[in-house]
């Protein structure tokens, strides 16, 4: 039996090649591959709430990252049945993929999108922005990276930054090929993928801090404020050097207002409650944020210069 070659005997559009061969390619490269319903990002395939129990879930369900394949005769006859768009599951697939967003409509303007907030967090971090794979998303785009193996990194949202969410472990990412009503995921920059750095790692695995709250302080000169502001905004954005960095941060910061405090430019409850609140912020415990900052401004306080000599 012959068929004409543009029309399939299921009554399917014709298979675009670019999402067979797109998932091909991920699973050649080791990254397990999912079917997204045609034209969206989401996961075809049955909901759990849904699970009827048979067939593949007959084991209990298994969820879009369990089913994702390498298998390429399962691929061959997963998209010869639909057009798919390719999902990849980045925790089997060993990646961590950082995924740059847009601002959204409601946002004032001048707000930063997911590439302006990672251009940010790497010059305060000191770091250039990697160098890796990367995808153009419909709105955004992926920097793909190898995940560190010695950690099992989950998806974030916003924690790097924000309009910067991670897809790892529970999650997955749109290859390219693949297109929504937004537009089509196509390759952007061919690098090979690129290690996720350390520094970026440690602040996926460190504990979650809340957003940094600015301090606004009322009472005192106004250098002192000055000063106690700008030292808190130096506290909150301390990320690197794990504890250790943030507690040397927390201390330095604290000695250079102690002088304002020894000077009597500004109440000592005012600092230790504002360099309190900033250290908290940081993720460092509330009882080592007190130790650290009582004990510089004694030190300081005790050993401070006379404003005439200073
Ligand atoms: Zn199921």
């Amino acid at each position: 039996m012959t068929q004409p070659t543009d029309i399939r005997r299921d009554g399917h559009r014709p298979l675009p090649p670019d999402l067979l061969a797109s998932a091909l390619t991920a699973a050649e490269r080791g990254w397990p591959v999912i079917p997204l319903h045609p034209g969206s990002k989401r996961p075809a395939g049955h909901p759990k709430r849904a699970c009827p129990g048979t067939g593949r879930c007959a084991d209990g369900h298994r969820t879009p990252e369990e089913r994702a394949t390498t298998d390429l005769d399962l691929i061959h006859a997963a998209w010869a049945h639909r057009p798919y768009n390719v999902g990849i599951a980045t925790g089997p697939a060993g990646l961590l993929v950082i995924d740059l967003d847009p601002v959204k409509a409601e946002e004032p303007e001048g707000a930063p999108d997911g590439a302006a907030s990672l251009q940010a967090l790497c010059e305060r971090a000191g770091q250039a922005v990697p160098d890796t794979y990367r995808v153009r998303t419909a709105r955004g785009e992926h920097l793909y990276f190898t995940a560190p193996t010695d950690v099992r990194l989950k998806c974030s949202v916003d924690r790097l930054g924000p309009h910067i969410d991670t897809r790892a472990w529970g999650g997955y990412v749109v290859a390219p090929g693949s297109t929504t009503p937004d537009g089509t995921y196509e390759v952007s920059h061919d690098a090979s993928v690129a290690d996720l750095p350390g520094w970026l790692a440690a602040l996926l695995t460190e504990p979650h801090r809340p957003a940094p709250v600015p301090v606004r302080v009322h009472d005192g000169t106004r250098a002192a404020r000055t000063a106690l502001e700008r030292e808190c905004a130096v506290i909150v954005s301390a990320t690197e050097g794990g504890p250790n960095g943030r507690n040397n941060t927390l201390h330095k910061s604290a000695c250079k207002v102690a002088r304002f405090v020894a000077w009597g430019d500004i109440p000592r409850h005012v600092v230790e409650q504002a360099i309190q609140g900033a250290g908290e912020a940081t993720g460092l415990p509330p009882a080592e944020c007190r130790t650290t900052i009582r004990s510089a401004l004694d030190w300081v306080i005790a050993h401070a210069t006379p404003r005439e000599a200073a």
